[in-house]
């Protein structure tokens, strides 16, 4: 496979392809999940397609399927986890969605109760 810059330097690209480190939630041919390192709430996983797409923003109706497979996982996660009480997921998207890594991942939180509007 050929490497652009962008996927070089991503960190989840590193973290999907194991060069570096992470708590392996759920795995398939097309995503990975993973504990997220810096924890909001009881249960913080982020899943992410294993090809790397930067943001919700760079995504198409070719993305359809995958972002649909994205989110069923993250339920499929949550009724896992026992979240019977409800969770919340979420994509950053872009600086003003407080996007911090440049590949498309959503959030699972849940165990706690979450307020609105978000910060
Ligand atoms: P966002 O701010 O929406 O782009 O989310 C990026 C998330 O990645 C943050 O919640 C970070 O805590 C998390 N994160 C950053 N580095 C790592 C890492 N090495 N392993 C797991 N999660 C990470
Ligand atoms: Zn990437």
């Amino acid at each position: 496979m050929r490497y652009t810059g962008a996927v070089m330097s991503c960190l989840f690209c590193k973290i999907v392809e194991g060069s570096i480190p992470s708590t392996a939630i759920y795995q398939d041919s097309d995503c990975y999940a993973f504990a997220d390192i810096g924890p909001q709430a009881p249960t913080h996983i982020l899943i992410v397609p294993r090809k790397h797409i930067a943001s919700l923003a760079a995504t198409s109706e070719a993305d359809a399927e995958l972002l649909g497979h994205l989110v069923t996982i993250a339920a499929k996660i949550a009724r896992d986890k026992a979240l019977v009480n409800g969770y919340r997921v979420v994509m950053n998207t872009g600086p003003d969605g407080g996007q911090t890594v440049d590949h498309l991942h959503l959030h699972l939180l849940g165990g706690r109760h979450m307020t609105w509007p978000p910060g």
